[in-house]
């Protein structure tokens, strides 16, 4: 076995060692980080809401209702009025019959996979979805197979030969490269084959769709079997936390049987009353999806003037591909000295050779910010 210090050694001469910043403010445009104040491009929180006063009113009031923790898990006394009413929301909002929450992204893709198939069963992953997709499936112990980025003539080829049933699964928005799974061609596959199709939305809930539902409203799909929904609630809603939203048997199988819900405290109810008072704004505010995408056609169309290799990212994700770890992470650099923070995404997050600055935009930038970044993009 390597020891430790080899193999630390040998990530940082790979330029492939990662750090920690701390930041001393919360999240925003402008974070900062020790003395430096850095306009920030690489946050997940798409429509500006983890700072908007409306959440953390929500939240304060729902600490001093509930206090500040669970203190259990859902089914031993953990699960309260905020959580349910939350729940009975989000099935709402996504037009399912129920949703479940679970306490992060990842736990409820464990949970889902992990419930639903064995090790008798097919998996089918996108190459490029999220690890959390990956390491579901090796919790499953399923036989997995991971097809070609996207494509489903591929994916039709390999499920000729698989045993029916068996799940397919996907990023809806590619995480890291901003992109939109065919999701109406994997839903007809997963049909054809009795399978079921796991559509990770974390990146599209509330930036897709005109009422932000997300990648299916985006697409003009129904959330109906095989469909079955997972949205993450640290991202575009601003707070913590995820859910599954299904048909009702879908929902109740995964209370009986998936371990990541079963064996572990709720998220704190105030964490659920604060999604609450985001996911009427996300309803309501319409202005900030449009924004969004207008600063994203700004920037697109200012890179392709400076050259940049851009993505086919319709999505406020806006990866620029370098190459190599090392030219990734020296952009990043350069963008640091002039006040600009955007993180080098290097293996194995993302495919050797394809390291990259990823540039993501949120509604609370504004157009002047847009074109900061793009001149600072312009002398690197
Ligand atoms: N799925 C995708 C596609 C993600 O990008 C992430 C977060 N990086 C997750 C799941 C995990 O969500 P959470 O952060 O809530 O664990």
């Amino acid at each position: 076995m390597k020891t430790l210090e080899a193999d630390l050694s040998r990530r940082r001469a790979q330029n492939l060692y990662r750090e920690r910043l701390v930041l001393e403010s919360s999240q925003g445009v402008e974070v900062r980080v020790g003395a430096e104040t850095l306009l920030s491009f690489c946050s997940n929180d798409y429509l500006g809401l983890a700072n908007d006063p409306r959440v953390i009113a929500a939240f304060q009031q729902g600490a001093q209702r509930y206090g500040v923790g669970a203190g259990a898990s859902h089914l031993v006394s953990g699960h309260s009025r905020a959580h349910h009413v939350l729940e009975e929301e989000l099935a709402d909002f996504t037009g399912a019959a129920r949703a479940l929450l679970f306490s992060t992204g990842y736990m409820a893709n464990l949970g889902v996979m992990s419930a639903l198939t064995d090790r008798h069963d097919a998996i089918f992953e996108d190459r490029l979805n999220h690890a959390s997709l990956i390491d579901a499936a090796r919790l499953a112990r399923a036989r997995v197979t991971r097809y070609p980025h996207a494509d489903v003539a591929r994916l039709a080829d390999i499920l000729k030969h698989a045993p029916r049933g068996g799940l397919v699964t996907t990023d809806a928005v590619f995480s890291m490269d901003g992109d939109i799974a065919p999701l109406a061609g994997l839903a007809g596959l997963a049909s054809e084959q009795d399978a079921r199709l796991l559509v990770d939305d974390a990146h599209g809930l509330g930036v897709l769709g005109r009422n932000g539902r997300g990648t299916l409203e985006h697409l003009g799909m129904p959330l109906a079997p095989p469909v079955i929904l997972m949205g993450t609630l640290g991202k575009a809603l601003g707070v913590f936390g995820a859910f599954v939203a299904g048909e009702e048997a879908l929902i109740e199988t995964l209370i009986q049987r998936a371990r990541t819900y079963i064996y572990t405290t709720a998220l704190p109810p105030a964490v659920a009353e604060a999604v609450r008072a985001s996911l009427r704004i996300v309803r309501e505010e319409g202005w900030r999806r449009d924004r969004l995408r207008t600063l994203v056609a700004r920037f697109r169309a200012g890179a392709e003037r400076l050259g940049l290799v851009l993505l086919a990212s319709p999505t406020p994700i806006q990866p620029v591909v370098l190459g190599t770890a090392e030219a990734a992470l020296a952009a990043s650099q350069r963008l640091r000295e002039q006040g600009i923070l955007v993180p080098a995404i290097r293996p194995p997050t993302v495919p050797e050779g394809s390291a990259r600055l990823r540039i993501t935009f949120s509604a609370a930038h504004e157009e002047k910010h847009v074109d900061r970044l793009l001149e600072a993009l312009a002398m690197l």
